[in-house]
């Protein structure tokens, strides 16, 4: 099919909610793509973060393929060994003690919210009903992860809304004294927020947070759906702060380009739900579980500093590009604001045309690329970014 049958059959076939880019992709290699025409383009958004090692990455593939042939699916009524090594996995290197794996960030999020809840009402029943979130933020399109979305955007036609959340904003110290009630018991944050504009949480504000809940028996919840398995530099963006949340919650990189969300309970939180209490069909998927076991094993300490340098030049080759004003953000998740006059999507529509992918949050250009990209795609990808750039603004 050619992009324009492809288009015209999504507008037949599809519901309407994406504005999908008039861009058909038909292969991915590492951090290349290639469209309809057979045109190569330079991956700068890895799916929104998902294609963490790239796209097929020999040993993810290897590891993806063994397993189909071997086994797909038989439920969570049985043992199975991708989903037991790969919790093993996820608690060795972050330290929580216990998994649940679902299948997407919102579910991860339902799951994180459900435990807190329970937590909540065993032990301060009738006092403590709360989640306290951050506006700005975003946990999910489903009811009660948008429920806990501070971002007014999302919640037009889609009401009545489930109760027990509660918002602050983001970097303000005496909101949070105040909002902080004491039906107040548990608190989720992004360390970064991403789909807000990568916004980065300030190290004082993150410290009174931990000081809260540590003081008060709250909750700390982490989402790192966006900022978790490697994105920042860190395994968790979490440890670049020195935190230790009772749940986090993963996804989005977590299966390098297969459907998988997880949380983690540290020993606080892992004894609360129990059995018949949360559950998923497809959760722990083995095909999922054995792309995640590899991304685990390919995400290693040499790659994590070289996602930490790596994310560095291009942030600061980001700051001394024309056009750019301000870059925020860590590792390889940044997002650049542009100058006065210049519209983000304008820059992603020619970025594209040129053979560059990018992604946008809010008013900004955002940088997502797998975490294998190397210094010289890094350039290859900036100089469409520059050129784009540089003729929008002769049009102006
Ligand atoms: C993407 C994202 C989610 C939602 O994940 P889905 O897999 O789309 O459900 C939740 N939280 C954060 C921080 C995200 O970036």
């Amino acid at each position: 099919m050619t992009t324009k049958e492809l288009q015209q059959k999504d507008a037949d076939f599809i519901v309407g909610t994406y504005a999908r880019n008039p861009v058909f992709i038909s292969e991915g290699q590492g951090t290349s793509l290639t469209d309809g025409e057979g045109r190569t383009l330079v991956d700068f958004s890895s799916g929104i973060g998902v294609l963490s090692v790239g796209h097929t990455h020999p040993v993810w593939l290897g590891a993806v393929t063994a397993q189909a042939a071997k086994l797909a699916h038989i439920s969570n009524l049985y043992h199975t060994q991708p989903m037991t090594e790969l919790a093993e996995k996820l608690c060795n290197r972050t330290g929580m003690r216990k998994v649940f794996f679902a299948n997407s960030g919102a579910e991860a999020n339902e799951g994180a919210i459900k435990t807190a809840r329970k937590y909540m009402s065993e032990r301060y029943p009738g006092v403590r009903d709360t989640v306290l979130c951050l506006k700005n933020s975003f946990h999910g399109r489903t009811i009660t992860t948008l429920s806990a979305t501070g971002q007014d955007d999302y919640h037009k036609h889609f009401g009545p809304w489930p109760a027990g959340f509660a918002f602050t904003p983001a970097n303000d110290l005496p909101a949070l004294a105040k909002n902080c009630t004491e039906n107040v018991g548990a608190i989720m944050i992004e360390c970064i927020q991403g789909e807000g504009g990568v916004v980065p949480l300030e190290d004082d504000f993150l410290a009174k947070i931990a000081e809260l809940c540590a003081r008060r028996d709250i909750l700390l919840v982490v989402d790192e759906i966006q900022t978790g398995v490697g994105r920042t530099g860190k395994f968790l963006c979490c440890e670049h702060y020195g935190l230790k949340p009772d749940i986090v919650t993963l996804a989005k990189g977590l299966g390098g380009g297969l459907p998988i969300g997880a949380i983690l309970f540290s020993e606080k939180t892992m004894g609360t739900l129990g059995k018949g209490e949360h559950g998923s069909t497809f959760g722990g998927n083995p095909i999922c579980c054995a792309g995640a076991s590899a991304v685990m094993d390919i995400i290693d300490a040499p790659l994590l500093e070289q996602v930490e340098r790596i994310g560095a030049y291009l942030k600061e080759r980001l700051e001394g590009l024309p056009g750019v004003i301000n870059v925020t953000g860590k590792g390889l998740m940044l997002g650049a604001t542009l100058e006065a006059g210049m519209k983000n999507t304008d820059v992603v529509a020619a970025c594209l045309e040129k053979g560059l992918v990018l992604l946008t949050a809010k008013e900004k250009l955002r940088f997502l690329p797998p975490l294998t990209i190397t210094q010289g795609e890094i350039d290859a990808g900036l100089e469409i970014l520059k050129y784009a750039i540089s003729s929008l603004k002769k049009d102006n």
